[in-house]
């Protein structure tokens, strides 16, 4: 089968053998992927990876050894392993597991393949109208919609998305539901159109003005850059949360005083619920179809991740 492997910063094409299912586990032929934040930054060097990155996927089972019942059924997929064992697994937190492997990211080759391999438990089927376009959302949506399951937002706080990359932009989308007053700020007026189209308000960053700081209940940091957190910080009220979502292949410096004197509370949020994010693409509570930049076959997959990694691209998307 093809593959896209990551090694020193580079990215190569190559053939490798298809996987076979262990115990447990199911082989999936992808049929969608897509690029995101992440691998840009596996690329860089995060995680000190070296492998087949891609996490955001959708595709067929082909063989279930333990349960035939999946073959020929279309799947996303949790990316967090667990190993069942350890005191996080046991509380049923595998996404937590100690000696977690993730899906394109750490010790588990990833989906910008032919075929990958995933377990079992981690499956979710994909109802029959949703299209792959559609259905590898689920897991940026998933983890979009995570905060929303960590803390109780309420409709009469003022909520603050910063950052109109591709998380905060489905972070805004689906957000609304939730508190349909936010605020999205970012740099880029077409990706902030896409937003506004769908309802929901929006500040170009260079017009966000002084007086509007230290006002916000919710700050939804996903800007994607280390310094994002310390502006985050001037924008919380006092006893404020923040909701941290970059992860920066640069480390970030913060002024704790702020944080102690402000009495902030920061909060880290990774991957979320696939389920709930599967329901709101169903119930079309987001539509994702603007946040697709292109679509690349694999076969140019180096020409797909250079234009992801473009200032402003959308969601780049590669069909097997
Ligand atoms: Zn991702
Ligand atoms: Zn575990």
């Amino acid at each position: 089968m093809k593959i896209v492997y990551f090694h020193n910063g580079s990215v190569i094409l190559r053939e490798k053998e298809i996987p076979h299912p262990s115990a447990g586990e199911v082989l999936i032929k992808v049929t969608m992927a897509a690029i995101c934040n992440t691998d840009l930054e596996l690329s860089r060097g995060y995680y000190d990876f070296s492998g087949v990155p891609g996490h955001e996927f959708v595709g067929i089972v082909i063989k279930s050894p333990d349960n035939r019942m999946l073959e020929g059924k279309r799947v996303v997929a949790d990316i967090n392993c667990g190993c069942g064992d350890c005191t996080m697994c046991r509380e049923g937190k595998h996404r937590h597991c100690i000696n977690r492997k993730t899906i394109g990211i750490k010790d588990w080759d990833g989906a910008f393949a032919e075929y990958v391999l995933a377990p079992l438990q981690n499956l979710y089927m994909v109802p029959d109208k949703m299209r792959d376009e559609e259905a590898v959302f689920t897991e940026p949506l998933a983890a979009a919609l995570e905060p929303t399951q960590q803390i109780h937002i309420t409709n009469q706080q003022k909520v603050l998305v910063m950052g109109d990359g591709k998380l905060g932009l489905l972070t805004a989308l689906a957000w609304k539901h939730y508190n349909p007053g936010l605020l999205l700020m970012g740099k880029h007026p077409d990706k902030l159109t896409i937003a506004e189209q769908a309802g929901i308000k929006t500040i170009l960053r260079d017009l966000f003005e002084h007086d509007r700081q230290e006002c916000y209940d919710i700050v939804v940091e996903a800007t994607g850059t280390a310094e994002g957190i310390n502006e985050a910080i001037d924008y919380a009220k006092a006893e404020g949360t923040i909701i941290a979502k970059t992860t920066s292949h640069l480390p970030s410096s913060v002024d704790l005083a702020k944080i102690v004197v402000k009495e902030i509370c920061i909060l880290g949020s990774r991957c979320g619920d696939m389920d709930l994010a599967l329901s709101f693409l169903k119930e079309g509570y987001v539509n994702v179809k603007p946040l697709i930049e292109a679509v690349y076959p694999l076969e140019e997959f180096g020409k797909a991740f250079e234009h992801a990694i473009r200032p402003g691209s959308k969601k780049v998307l590669i069909r097997m």
